[in-house]
């Protein structure tokens, strides 16, 4: 279990399944998993910290975000919130919202985005913080990546991510998977190979060298060097697009390097 000392809250990491990671925000008297893919590694995590679980996050239905909800709310009672959109999915679900809601973890406010395109129910949570916002958003943006398209357009997506590049750059994004190499390789071998994502290489291959995680990162690093990102920068679309004779609109060009992603 790794921690994150944010101002006004605390991010617990704890790695599951075979490259999931799991979120305790400690925030006051409260203390909420996000995406709890298993129940014991959370029951283990309260165990250590000496405090009752208080909050299940979920961003989405899949099963490795939802698969802990019902045996940690038999458990701790605790309240599971979850995205209106796809209530009916997301197990033993109490509280249902979308865009613009704002919820409070004791003192800290938590803002939630409606950001579809991985499922069509998908949502992340913004807390915010003066030393930085953290943000959670699942499947949807990761180290270098971003989730496939299983329910949604690449058009959603795009809108998605766009929605995630104008949050503060400072803010740290805290994804549900342990991706951020392979999807780096992918980088360098179809899309750039700038001097930003030569350095972004160095600095994963040593983490995970070390038996560390790549993940928090910020986003000021994904929009210079995440290649799902990388269309809204109109230099890079435009020389992307010439090379492979496509249409040089930013969905255009995301969604080829989605596909080539695909394909890799
Ligand atoms: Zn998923």
């Amino acid at each position: 279990m790794w921690s994150y000392q944010h101002k006004a809250f605390t991010v617990y990491q704890i790695p599951a399944l075979a490259d999931n990671y799991l979120y305790l925000i400690e925030a006051g008297d409260a203390l909420a998993c996000v995406d709890p893919a298993e129940a014991a590694p959370i029951i283990k995590a309260c165990d250590e910290l000496n405090r009752p679980l208080t909050h299940i996050l979920n961003t989405h239905h899949h099963w490795d975000h939802t698969g802990g909800n019902l045996e940690l709310k038999e458990r701790f009672n605790c309240t599971i919130i979850g995205a209106a959109h796809d209530a009916a999915r997301i197990p033993g679900i109490d509280q249902k919202i979308g865009e613009g809601d704002v919820l409070k973890l004791d003192q800290v406010n938590v803002t939630v985005l409606d950001i579809p395109g991985h499922t069509s129910g998908h949502i992340a949570y913004v807390l915010k913080d003066d030393a930085g916002d953290a943000l959670f958003c699942g499947d949807t943006l990761f180290g270098a990546g971003c989730g496939r398209l299983f329910e949604g357009t690449p058009e959603q997506m795009w809108h998605s991510l766009k929605k995630l590049m104008q949050l503060d750059e400072r803010s740290r994004f805290y994804c549900a998977h342990e991706y951020t190499l392979n999807n780096l390789e992918f980088c360098f071998n179809k899309v750039s190979q700038s001097s930003d994502i030569k350095k972004y290489i160095d600095w994963s291959f040593t983490r995970i060298k070390d038996g560390k995680p790549t993940i928090p990162g910020t986003l000021k690093r994904e929009i210079r060097c995440n290649p799902m990102l990388l269309p809204a920068n109109g230099e890079f679309r435009r020389d992307y697009a010439a090379s492979h004779e496509i249409a040089d609109d930013a969905v255009s060009v995301f969604t080829h390097i989605r596909e080539a992603r695909n394909n890799w």
